[in-house]
Formats: structure tokens, C-alpha cells, sequence
């Protein structure tokens, strides 16, 4: 039996941990993976994409998924 380990912080992993953040050891550092992972992939992508571009640009994607959500609960509180 191996054992898994958070890339992150190298922490074993509880078996909680493998059922909801695998393969990390905590939502924190899966969200600090995430969050150098694209870093890296934005970086080779396209070298003029800055920081505050790459801010507008999660910025509109939330945006419009916020959009999208209010849209679906204003529709399904009209019965
Ligand atoms: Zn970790």
C-alpha cells in the first residue's frame, strides 16, 4: 500500500484529505497549487499577459458565472 503525499506541503495524507482534496492534503494547498500552476501556464502561454491583465481576465469569468447563477435563481423563484 503507497502512501500519498500532498505536493504541496510533502504532508501525508489523511484518508479525509483523499476523499475531498486529494491529491493535497488541505483546500489550502490545493489552492496554492492552482494557483502557481497557472502562473506558470499563463507565463508560457503568452509572455505579454501581465498580472493585472490575468486579474481582469478571472475577474470576468467570475463575473459571469455570478451573472449566470442570479439569472437561474431569479428563473426558478418565479413559481
Ligand atoms: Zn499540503
Amino acid at each position: 500500500m503507497s502512501t500519498a503525499r500532498c505536493p504541496t506541503c510533502k504532508a501525508t495524507l489523511l484518508p479525509l484529505a483523499l476523499a475531498t482534496t486529494a491529491p493535497f492534503c488541505s483546500q489550502r494547498c490545493k489552492l496554492a497549487d492552482l494557483g502557481s500552476w497557472l502562473d506558470g501556464r499563463y507565463a508560457i502561454a503568452d509572455t505579454t499577459t501581465g498580472p493585472e491583465e490575468l486579474e481582469a481576465l478571472l475577474e470576468a469569468s467570475l463575473t459571469e458565472r455570478a451573472g449566470q447563477h442570479a439569472g437561474k435563481t431569479r428563473g426558478r423563484s418565479r413559481s
